[in-house]
């Protein structure tokens, strides 16, 4: 091959307009309207042409153009604003700043296998990467102080289109990162900046991008790099693509470069924060370096940096893990326990859930459980389920008492709601509504809207839905090769002032796809109901090997060949951040069905929020807790079912009667100015009580509170003065592991009669053996509660008892608690561990109960 000498050329702006250099270098714009508007007006095609990125866009514009910009003062003027507003924008302190003035020495490094920041930027497959991308966005309009931290694939994730019969086809993007608004990091002397990480027999090097995402700088890691093998340089080739050696090899460099490549910047994070497990190997990197740091053992290392680390967990089913074959970890970790002097059985252990089972494979969510203070799902029903998988890791405590919480995803507002709605809002709400937390009294506002108006502003953004979906239709037409007067009938699909459901999704099987199929004649009729037509739009992929998944597809696209459908249903292919940010802000309903509790949140019904659109979903996920019949329809009442066959029939019946008699008749239903009265005041509901809660904004800061900064606190407190008082931490913990097992209650004396009144109180007194542990190293407590069947209290609640002294070797402790409820109750009592370092039970799952 002949030696090619690359290099790249950048846009030459006229002087006058540099600052569209800035201005499209921070993905601030990709949510701000005016900026956006701004960008579009330089060449509208162009915008289209290069799937909205500005920095290929002022790549390419013609140079006679520019010339014409930098003369027209119109444009000009426009381009002044967005530049000043960006200014204030990164000048101004924002909420966190004033709320945490004690906490600035706070530093929050954010790790995600995938970030969605804009349809420019390929680097997301699904609801995962736009969640990330989401909470940088939110962490910069809060002014966290927070970094992200990911890898950078050369080939995005892939294409869909769809061949004659409708089967998925897939096509590999190549980026060419010089058009993408991201920028190289250099180092002091202007040269890339490099780290590396050890495979096995050889270093494997990658240098570091940025994407600045309002305040916040995203880095991502590149292997692809001269010095590498070319193997290894395709590392960062593709997202979630190759095998599972592949796997590894990303998640090293995400977890272990993503750390060293903070290091090298310069940036030391006091909390790692741990999106999915994916980028879970950074708790060992992270302990080993707090070794070099501190001169301390990797027991000690790992405590002091786990205090500082959260892991949020996604999946609500074990086989969602991501697990690695213990060969594989023996290939790359077998050296690298001996730089953190463990043996590798040792590291093994911390990725398996009962350490004695060898063939056990390497589950990453453990690892990153034991590396971390702080563990949660993303909504109320996700935390539970993930208490009951978890349940084993605490046993002794009761299901309720698992130390795993939950956080409820949410999606950047201003990111997904459209430009008119925006502005509407705005008129009633002033131009930080946003940006308000929920319960404030701002968000009544939107009851002041006049109905007439909030409805015209939903009925335009639906009309531009419906003229987008026709193009898109022909011209996916056209690629698979239809007739002139096939594509020219597109112009006939879908109805303007229709009733309008969105579905897109991943085409998982759990997803359910098909329910709305189920019972195709009753779903024409709801369709072609002449006076109360309804029209769906439908998009999604199915993962490249999930050939389930491409069949739910092609039966849905010979579906809607059927004459009698052609012109109410509509796929529209390779659904991304553009299609969706359409579909969510032009729908009327946004339908989901998966089968419970397989959706660990979902998010794209959020995006429909504050655009006025309405869900109608089956309770699981964020819809559990978001449900109330002002605000929108639930499919069943949230039941779990054995039978998937029985559950589909059940439920699709339960969809189709919300549809025809709820749904459908109440879009109808118009006053004589033609406005639906009934659903504007479902839209206003929702709007009102849900789009201020389902955000990243609130996400972000309930991440804040509940888990930076007090991460961050304890991480402070641990580290001070040489870390000293993790030694104290370290030993205390080995201790109770040692002697705890000798622990005894061993008299337990209460007031207690058979039959107690609501309302009286209860005495108890007990003496414990503490063996070799002081009284300071444990707390006593009665548990009480109503009693089950079989004799166990599930869901009780605990009171610390009083430590009287010492009779004989015993220790004696007093305590009372008073009878709430009527029916059978019990207590019992129990010495848990107490530290005041450590996080109980997170930290040290043991307990003794009295026999
Ligand atoms: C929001 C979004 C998702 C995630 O949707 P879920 O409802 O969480 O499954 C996936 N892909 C795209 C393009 C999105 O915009």
């Amino acid at each position: 091959m002949p030696r090619v000498y690359s290099f790249h050329v950048s846009p030459k702006l006229p002087e006058r307009l540099s600052c569209l250099n800035e201005l499209s270098l921070n993905l601030r714009w990709s949510w701000h309207h005016p900026t956006i508007e701004l960008f579009r007006s330089i060449d509208p095609d162009l915008w289209e042409e290069t799937g909205h990125n500005p920095r290929w866009m002022l790549g390419r514009v013609d140079q006679r153009r520019l010339i014409e910009l930098a003369a027209d003062e119109a444009f000009l003027a426009q381009m002044d604003r967005a530049a000043d507003d960006l200014e204030d924008y990164l000048g101004s302190v924002g909420r966190f700043a004033l709320e945490h003035p004690l906490d600035l020495s706070l530093v929050v490094a954010y790790f995600s296998a995938e970030f969605g920041l804009s349809e420019c930027i390929p680097n997301y497959a699904g609801g995962l990467g736009i969640l990330a991308g989401d909470h940088l966005k939110s962490a910069s309009d809060l002014g966290l102080p927070l970094v992200g931290v990911g890898l950078l694939y050369q080939g995005g994730y892939f294409h869909q289109y769809l061949n004659a019969d409708g089967w998925q086809q897939e096509t590999y993007p190549i980026n060419d990162f010089h058009t993408l608004p991201i920028s190289p990091v250099m180092d002091g002397n202007g040269a890339p900046l490099f780290i590396s990480v050890d495979f096995p027999g050889r270093p494997v090097f990658a240098r570091i991008w940025k994407i600045q995402v309002g305040r916040i700088p995203l880095y991502l890691l590149d292997t692809n790099v001269k010095q590498n093998r070319p193997d290894d340089c395709k590392v960062t080739g593709a997202l979630y693509g190759g095998d599972r050696e592949l796997r590894m090899q990303q998640e090293i460099v995400l977890g272990i470069g993503g750390m060293r490549a903070l290091k090298a910047l310069g940036i030391h994070p006091t909390v790692c924060h741990m999106n999915e497990g994916h980028s879970a190997f950074l708790g060992l990197e992270r302990s080993r370096m707090t070794m070099e740091e501190f001169n301390l053992p990797y027991y000690q290392a790992r405590q002091l940096s786990a205090a500082g680390s959260v892991f949020t967990t996604h999946t609500p089913v074990p086989a969602g893990f991501d697990r690695f074959d213990t060969w594989l970890m023996e290939k790359y970790f077998r050296q690298y326990a001996d730089t953190l002097g463990l043996t590798f059985e040792r590291l093994l252990d911390y990725g398996r859930q009962d350490q004695s089972r060898r063939e056990e494979p390497f589950n990453m969510a453990f690892l990153a459980a034991r590396h971390s203070a702080y563990c949660n799902g993303v909504s109320r029903l996700h935390g539970e389920v993930t208490r009951k998988m978890a349940h084993e890791m605490w046993p002794g405590y009761s299901l309720n008492e698992v130390p795993i919480g939950y956080v409820t995803n949410g999606i950047h507002t201003r990111s997904w709601i459209s430009m008119e709605m925006s502005a509407l809002l705005t008129r009633y709400m002033g131009p930080r509504w946003a940006e308000e937390p929920p319960g404030k009294a701002i968000w009544e506002r939107i009851e002041r809207i006049p109905d007439g108006e909030l409805w015209r502003v939903h009925q335009i953004r639906r009309e531009r839905l419906i003229h987008y979906a026709r193009a898109r239709l022909s011209s996916q037409l056209r690629r698979r090769g239809a007739t002139d007067s096939e594509v020219a009938n597109c112009a006939g699909v879908l109805g303007q002032g229709v009733l309008t459901i969105g579905f897109a999704r991943r085409f998982a099987t759990y997803k359910r796809a098909t329910l709305l199929l189920r019972d195709p004649a009753r779903l024409k009729r709801i369709l072609n109901n002449p006076e109360r037509p309804v029209q769906i739009l439908i998009a999604g992929k199915a993962h490249p090997h999930d050939n389930e998944g491409k069949e739910l597809i092609r039966r849905i696209i010979h579906f809607a060949r059927d004459p009698e459908v052609r012109r109410s249903i509509v796929f529209l292919e390779d659904y991304d951040i553009s299609v969706a940010r359409y579909l969510v802000q032009g729908v009327d309903v946004w339908l989901n069905t998966p089968q419970r509790p397989n959706e660990a949140s979902g998010t794209s019904g959020m995006k429909l929020l504050a655009n006025g659109g309405l869900n109608l979903s089956i309770l699981d996920g964020w819809w559990d807790e978001a449900y109330t019949p002002e605000v929108g329809w639930a499919i069943g009442h949230g039941e779990n079912y054995t039978d998937a066959e029985a559950q589909d029939q059940i439920e699709s019946e339960a969809l189709y009667n919300l549809l025809e008699h709820e749904v459908v008749p109440l879009f109808y239903q118009r006053d004589a100015a033609d406005v639906p009265r009934g659903w504007v005041s479902r839209m206003k509901s929702s709007m009102t009580q849900l789009s201020p809660v389902f955000c990243t904004n609130r996400m972000v800061a309930e991440y804040a509170e509940r888990f930076y900064v007090p991460a961050h606190r304890r991480h402070v407190r641990l580290a001070a003065d040489g870390a000293a008082r993790v030694k104290p931490l370290v030993e205390w913990r080995r201790r109770v592991l040692e002697f705890g097992r000798q622990v005894r209650v061993v008299n337990v004396d209460s007031s207690l009669q058979q039959e107690t009144q609501v309302g009286s109180e209860v005495k108890v007194t007990v003496r414990v053996q503490l063996a070799a542990l002081a009284s300071q190293d444990v707390r006593v407590q009665i548990y009480y509660g109503a009693v089950d069947a079989d004799g166990s209290i599930p869901r009780g609640q605990a009171v610390e008892m009083e430590h009287q002294g010492q009779v004989g070797g015993d220790h004696l402790y007093t305590g009372r608690f008073e009878c709430r409820d009527s029916g059978s109750s019990g207590f019992s009592v129990r010495v848990i561990p107490y530290h005041e370092d450590a996080i109980v039970p997170y930290e040290m799952p043991w307990v003794q109960w009295a026999e």
